[in-house]
């Protein structure tokens, strides 16, 4: 496959490269992307669903969709592309990885230095009195409670620790992960499109510095030609290839 042999070359060299990833990584865990082909916004509005503004106005409408995809969520399971990354941290060849996901699969694979970008869905708080619970609570409530209400003041403004359209990043994760881009010597960007700011200023970064720029992806991504090798095709089939070139 075309740019396997350099970017193995180049990921064996690194002694602090970061992972960037986006959904692509997880598509082969069956958790659809929200571009693409088959992507989860063709089937839902996202400005319904995942808008702040619009779930504060109607936070039932979100959890009625969030009731379905939760059980995909919990189900899925790692593949080889996130056991790759984490066996690759184990390795010494990276620092960490950065993700856009919200699917915590980098943690069941096993990676251990994680920066979670778009926050998780494991965890539930109350925007009005932040009390948090864990999702698996709020879940088993939702069947006979729509909206589901806080525990601790009552309000239906609570909401799963995801960042929302409208919402900020957290500023810890944005900074650990700017701070992971200005120290490393590889930067493997992973299943996504590179259209989300400020998330891909994080890769952005990295090559401004000078940092060899991989991307793995089965489509073209605006920063393909700062990169210094591009991958075409499935992260699943191409990381675990780069990882045993690499020496693991
Ligand atoms: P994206 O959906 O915008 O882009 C995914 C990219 O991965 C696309 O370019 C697609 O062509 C590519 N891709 C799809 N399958 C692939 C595969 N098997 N191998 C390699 N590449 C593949 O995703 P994004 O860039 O992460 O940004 C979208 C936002 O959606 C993020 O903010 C993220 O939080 C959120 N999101 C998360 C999940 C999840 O947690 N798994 C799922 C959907 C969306
Ligand atoms: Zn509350």
């Amino acid at each position: 496959m075309e740019g396997l042999g350099e970017a193995a070359r180049l990921v064996r060299a690194a002694r602090r490269g970061v992972a960037f990833t986006g959904a692509g990584v997880s598509a082969e865990s069956g958790i659809r992307t929200f571009r693409g082909e088959n992507g989860l916004w063709k089937q839902y509005d996202p400005v319904k669903t995942a808008t702040l503004s619009y779930f504060l106005k109607d936070p039932a409408v979100y959890w009625m969709v969030s009731r379905e995809r939760w059980h995909t969520y919990r189900e899925a399971q790692p593949n080889p592309g996130h056991y790759a990354l984490a066996a690759l941290e184990e390795l010494g060849h990276l620092a960490g990885v950065v993700t856009q996901n919200t699917d915590s699969l980098h943690l069941k694979a096993g990676s251990q230095r994680l920066v979670e970008l778009h926050g998780n869905g494991r965890t539930v708080r109350c925007l009005d009195c932040g009390a948090s619970e864990p999702r698996s609570e709020v879940q088993a409530r939702l069947e006979s409670e729509l909206p589901p209400h806080c525990r601790t003041c009552g309000g239906i403004h609570i909401k799963p620790a995801v960042v929302f359209f409208g919402e900020s990043l957290p500023p810890a994760a944005i900074t650990e992960a700017m701070g992971l881009a200005r120290e490393c010597d590889l930067m493997l960007v992973v299943g996504s499109s590179l259209g989300v700011f400020p998330a891909a200023e994080v890769p952005l970064l990295a090559a401004e510095r000078g940092a060899p720029l991989v991307i793995v992806n089965d489509e073209p991504t605006p920063l393909d030609e700062l990169a210094a090798v591009v991958v075409r095709g499935r992260s699943g089939e191409i990381l675990p290839q780069i990882q045993l070139l690499a020496g693991g």
